[in-house]
């Protein structure tokens, strides 16, 4: 058996094995552009990737694709053999730096939001270096950028690439003004990942997890979470050999996992893996949410990864725990030892603060999809409204720096402070906050919104672009200030200020918050159609295309896809409740009835001339329901042939306010029924089978 240090990363084209692989120039010049972001040096990729192929295949790979990340959320692959001909006609692998560099998969069957009809169907995978090439199965797997013709992005790596390079030089013209030496500031991400696992065979008995990833109808367990006894349970046998072999599968490839279990809800866990930069914590979670689903159906289990696959229990989120760190290793969020750390501590967190507040329409649009939908604020989640929590300590520093006052005599006895020296905060690991969306937890920000099934680049695009644009505004005022310690004070003092109401310390889930946010004017946007418009709002646009993190071509089309793509979702919904509700429900109701029938008739022909009340009382109940049933049937059929005429923004919000309740009001009255029919009757397998599946 390897040992763990033999077993990481093995399958990784790893620092490592390029520095053995690669001769000495070589390998320099390739770490420059890993670790400084610094470009690549066309010259240099016919060896690399001469010997990226000799690796792969000595690892037993016949094949390589350009890995990427399209619009869907989920990755895309072609894979192209090493194969070809010589020159005197033998066989042989053969990979060229071209082909390493630049691949050129037909990109129309993409979604493009619109790029598509105005630029030519092909597009461009170009390899991005700074995330590491890996061997799965028999391929070689390049990670890629992935644009159209036109060179406009349509994935979410290439963004991403640009929001960190953005996010860097920003925070380097801060840091030079404060003395800082260092090279490159990275956003680092670790990022917890809640997933359900639950039995195959019982999953295949259900059309709409098949085909939705979520139940459509099902009646409440009797016990679903209410114990807590789930929560950090006991892991049981079959799932633990899940996790086992998920970790070694996940710590071949070089991803980090290290935390594990059981979540709240039965049937629910949870994986985090050790935080990374953020563009490799993207990769990772793309590929960790790939094979949780692979190792799952090879242990005769299904990963659920939908945001709320059951109504009434727990939904699956994803918290991306962001810092910004130095190439130094210097964590900019941790707060600081002396008074010239303290000062680039609080500016850090001040910039952070405005960012959050001027765009948390850009978050809240980050984490919006039909299914995150039915999760946010059901007091399991974080509210839709965006806001943060410090922590009581951290706000009474920040509001004493902003009104010049010393803190009070409570607080004096913790830490002193003049009024014009920083003072010091210490962590305090107890103090924490489950319900708000963006939580300071000791040296980095934990954002909760996210759904399970959510790609966490479109989060990390729009923090590290706002914190980018931020930081701009806070260099240009540094560079000019001939006392920076005071210019880093009034910076703090009045941005603090201004943006004081986007930090609130409160229960979040509370009603009360609701009325007190709206008084403070933040954003309430419960819904997908809710929050898209704010996309393509003047100071957003303006924001993307100053700090060159999106065009207004690309602005528009990610608008179109992302509103597309919770129609589209939502449509397969509604369609395969009608589908459900006509070809299992209604024909099981009628059915059930029928047996009560019989037995009515059975037991008057045997002279039991009352004992049968309890069949005819169901048998007019179910009755009425499905006569319900029926016209909602009728009503949701009707709506989805005038939905058709729509498009767009209106198409999403017709979906939202006229079609999502249809299909509420259809769900309640099936579940109804289930509850007042046999077990055997029933045709799908019941929430408590399928949450205690295993
Ligand atoms: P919890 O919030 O459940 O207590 P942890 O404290 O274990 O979780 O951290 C959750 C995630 O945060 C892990 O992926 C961890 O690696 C990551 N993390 C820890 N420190 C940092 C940091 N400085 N920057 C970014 N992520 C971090
Ligand atoms: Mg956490």
């Amino acid at each position: 058996m390897l040992s763990m240090d033999e077993l990481f990363g093995i399958d990784v084209f790893s620092k490592k094995v390029m520095k053995t692989m690669l001769s000495a120039p070589i390998y320099k010049r390739l770490e420059e552009t890993i670790n400084e972001g610094k470009k690549l040096d066309r010259e240099i990729a016919d060896e690399v990737a001469s010997a990226m192929k000799n690796w792969a295949v000595s690892k037993g790979a016949t094949h390589y694709t350009h890995w990427f990340q399209p619009m869907t959320g989920i990755t895309a692959e072609k894979h192209d053999g090493f194969i070809s001909f010589s020159e005197g006609g033998n066989v042989i692998m053969d990979f060229s730096g071209k082909e390493l560099i630049k691949g050129e998969p037909d990109a129309s069957s993409f979604p493009s939001g619109g790029l598509r009809s105005t630029f030519e169907a092909r597009g461009y995978t170009v390899w991005d270096p700074t995330s590491y090439a890996f061997v799965k199965g028999k391929t070689l797997y390049i990670p890629t950028a992935f644009c159209a013709f036109s060179g406009e992005a349509i994935d979410k790596k290439t963004p991403l690439l640009r929001s960190m390079d953005v996010l860097s030089k920003q925070a380097l013209r801060v840091l030079k003004c404060l003395g800082v030496v260092a090279s490159r500031v990275l956003p680092m991400v670790g990022v917890e990942q809640e997933y359900f696992l639950i039995d195959k065979e019982v999953y295949k008995k259900r059309k709409d997890l098949i085909i939705c990833g979520r139940t459509l109808f099902g009646a409440p367990s009797p016990k679903d979470q209410q114990l807590d006894d789930h929560y950090f349970g006991m892991i049981k046998p079959r799932i633990q050999a899940f996790m086992e072999e998920l970790n070694e599968t996940l710590w071949r490839l070089g991803i980090p996992a290290k935390t594990e279990h059981n979540e709240v809800a039965p049937s629910q866990h949870e994986l985090a893996p050790i935080y990374e930069s953020c563009n490799i914590a993207a990769d990772h979670n793309q590929l960790t949410m790939e094979i949780m689903q692979r190792v799952a159906d090879k242990h005769g289990l299904v990963c659920l990864l939908n945001e709320k696959p059951f109504a009434g229990v727990n939904g699956s989120g994803k918290h991306n725990n962001w810092s910004l760190a130095t190439d130094t290793g210097y964590n900019l969020l941790a707060p600081g030892k002396n008074e010239k750390e303290n000062l680039i501590f609080y500016l850090f967190l001040t910039a952070i603060i405005k960012a959050v507040d001027e765009y948390q329409d850009l978050l809240r649009i980050s984490v919006a999809s039909a299914s995150n939908d039915n999760r946010l604020g059901g007091s399991e989640a974080p509210p839709v409204i965006v806001s943060m929590f410090l922590g009581e300590e951290l706000s009474d520093i920040l509001d004493s720096i902003a009104s010049d006052s010393t803190l009070s005599e409570r607080k004096k006895n913790v830490m002193e402070f003049g009024v014009n020296s920083i003072p010091e905060f210490v962590k305090d690991s107890t103090d924490r906050n489950r319900t708000s969306p963006f939580a300071f937890t000791g040296n980095k920000f934990e954002f909760r919104m996210l759904g399970s099934s959510n790609s966490i680049s479109c989060t990390n695009i729009m923090l590290n672009s706002a914190v980018a644009y931020t930081l701009e505004s806070f260099a240009d005022k540094l560079e000019q200030a001939k006392d920076v310690s005071a210019c880093v004070h009034k910076i703090i003092k009045e941005e603090y200020k201004k943006h004081k109401r986007i930090i609130f310390n409160g229960n979040g889930y509370g009603e009360e918050w609701i009325v007190e946010a709206k008084k403070r004017g933040l954003l309430n946007l419960p819904s997908t159609p809710d929050c898209l418009p704010y996309m393509i709002e003047e100071k957003n646009v303006k924001m993307f295309l100053e700090t060159k993190v999106l065009t207004e071509t690309e602005i528009d089309a990610r608008y179109n896809i992302q509103l597309e793509n919770y129609s589209k979702s939502m449509l397969i919904e509604a369609s395969t409740m009608l589908d459900m509700a006509k070809k299992e429900y209604l024909p099981a109701i009628i059915k059930y009835q029928r047996v009560l029938a019989d037995s009515v008739k059975i037991k008057k022909d045997i002279g039991l001339d009352k004992g049968y009340k309890y069949e005819l009382s169901v048998i007019s109940k179910l009755d009425l329901i499905s006569e319900s049933i029926y016209k909602l049937v009728e009503k949701l059929e009707k709506e989805l042939v005038l939905v058709k005429d729509k498009e767009g923004y209106d198409k999403s919000k017709y979906i939202c306010d006229v079609i999502k309740p249809l299909m509420f009001d259809l769900r309640e009255y099936v579940d109804k029924a289930e509850v007042l029919c046999a077990e055997d009757a029933w045709p799908l397998p019941s929430y408590s089978t399928l949450l205690f599946s295993i």
